[in-house]
């Protein structure tokens, strides 16, 4: 019998900069404020920046499922100033603003295919330099930097909480030089990180520290006190960020205004291939934009989902294989559900209100957002409502369906139109998704009837059709082979 299961109202999430997991308590429930480091547009996104992408919409859903949906402000930048942008656009002769508006486009375009939902800002470098320098004239007036030779940089040994973050601490910075030569030449301490840098190839601002541009660190203070606030929520990003960006974000931003940041780190592990990080450097990478000429937006979402964000995970094309079986198997049951229960296309369009009290199909992603377990709860509730509709429990299946379409919300899956979903599937002339499911239970009837004769020809129908059968405690499932 389909219950409604016992609510849990606590979302906890892991914090990085506390090292444990904790309860999550917004300053202002009525605004909850996340910001999440976007990408450097002057080339394609591989799927590693999808995962951190991925991961931060599943806690923008959450947050807005929880305190709803008008009361989550979620920016996201766009790095649209750096030198390897500025390079490009030289080599090209063009301005830079050809390179990062085409490649933001094709970030947000690769993003909405995965169901990402658009952030409530997307802020642009280039469009915040005011308020880094702004933020760098209180630094230097504060002592917290200083200026040299064209350049201004943050002087870490003023900062006694340097490190705080990724743990790295002054002495061990000292040891290993992190840090272009050219800067080295005129810092006070090795670890000082800039602030701002003169001008390159004609890109430049003016500034009472001179023409020139930011460094990369200060952007995201600029720009999250700009839509977000002084002290924010959550702020995510992938592991790789922790040092030295977030580190830097952190110094620059506790010392211009005295207090936190913000008051939850979130990082995702990396994506990677074999035991290495997918990264451009190491050549390794998968553009979204090509997977995506082969595989549905949500196949690549849903294998992007299948591990916990705080664990690696290791992209291959049987994890894209398998994500898509596990859809087509809740489409299936969804097309279905739709063929065998009144009311159940008028349950899959109704946008449920975040505001609701929440059921129990949110509990794993409130616990540290758990994909695979709430992946888990999906596809038990598909095999589950296959099994009423198979018994006939009419009345149950649409509280299954309405868990189905929840937990798909939650996650940003199960988004399309079942019919749709088949579309193109099955050669031409083939047995119609009805016929099978016919075949299916007069299989199971003449089996029981030990009538072998018909059960072995619906077996070669089957096999001449390719079509895959599984049987399950909860009833056959099917596939095309
Ligand atoms: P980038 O453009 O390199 O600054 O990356 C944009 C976002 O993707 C950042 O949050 C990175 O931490 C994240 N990211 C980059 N590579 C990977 C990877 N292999 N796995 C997971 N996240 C990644
Ligand atoms: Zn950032």
């Amino acid at each position: 019998m389909w219950q409604e299961i016992e609510i849990m109202m606590e979302l906890t999430l892991y914090n990085s900069l506390k090292r444990e997991k904790q309860v999550f308590k917004p300053m202002n429930p009525k605004r909850v404020t996340m910001y999440n480091c976007g990408p450097t547009v002057y080339s394609y996104a591989h799927i590693g920046n999808a995962r951190a992408a991925v991961v931060a919409d599943v806690l923008f859903r959450v947050l807005r499922h929880i305190y709803g949906e008008d009361h989550v402000v979620y920016a996201r930048n766009l790095t649209d100033v750096d030198d390897k942008i500025i390079k490009a656009a030289k080599e090209l002769g063009v301005p830079i603003s050809e390179i990062t508006e085409k490649y933001a486009k094709i970030y947000q375009d690769d993003l909405a295919a995965l169901n990402c939902l658009p952030p409530t800002s997307e802020p642009k470098a280039t469009e915040h330099i005011g308020g880094m320098i702004d933020l760098i004239k209180t630094l230097l007036k504060d002592g917290y930097a200083y200026e040299s030779d064209g350049h201004v940089f943050f002087d870490v040994s003023k900062y006694d909480e340097y490190g705080q973050l990724s743990g790295n601490t002054l002495d061990a910075l000292k040891k290993g030089d992190r840090v272009g030569e050219g800067e080295v030449a005129r810092k006070k301490n090795a670890a000082d990180f800039v602030l701002w840098k003169p001008e390159l190839d004609g890109v430049g601002w003016d500034a009472p520290f001179g023409k020139g541009r930011p460094g990369w660190h200060i952007e995201c203070s600029a720009m999250a006190k700009s839509e977000l606030g002084e002290t924010i929520d959550i702020h995510c990003g992938g592991v790789d960020l922790k040092f030295p960006h977030h580190e830097n974000e952190i110094a620059q931003s506790n010392c211009a205004h005295g207090k936190p940041m913000a008051n939850y780190w979130v990082h995702n592990e990396f994506l990677n291939m074999g035991k290495d990080k997918m990264s451009k450097s190491l050549g390794n990478i998968v553009l979204v934009h090509d997977l995506l000429k082969d595989w549905d937006g949500e196949v690549i979402r849903l294998a992007l989902l299948k591990a916990h964000y705080r664990s690696e995970l290791v992209w291959s094309e049987d994890l894209l294989r398998e994500s898509k079986k596990n859809l087509d198997d809740c489409y299936r049951v969804i097309k279905k559900t739709i063929r065998l229960v009144g009311g159940a296309t008028k349950i899959l369009k109704q946008k449920y209100d975040f505001n609701e009290i929440p059921k129990g199909h949110s509990l794993e992603l409130r616990d540290d957002l758990n994909t695979p377990d709430a992946l888990k709860f999906m596809l038990e509730r598909a095999g589950t409502l296959n099994a009423c509709l198979g018994l006939e429990h009419i009345g149950d299946a649409n509280g299954y369906l309405k868990d189905l379409k929840k937990v798909g919300d939650m996650l940003g899956l199960l988004q399309k139109d079942s019919e749709e979903w088949f579309r193109g599937e099955g050669k031409e002339g083939g047995l119609s998704d009805e016929a099978i499911e016919n075949l299916i239970v007069e299989r199971a009837e003449v089996r029981a009837q030990k009538n072998w004769a018909r059960a072995d020809e619906i077996r070669d129908i089957f096999k001449a059709e390719n079509i895959i059968l599984e049987d399950g405690k909860t009833g056959t499932t099917w596939r095309r082979g």
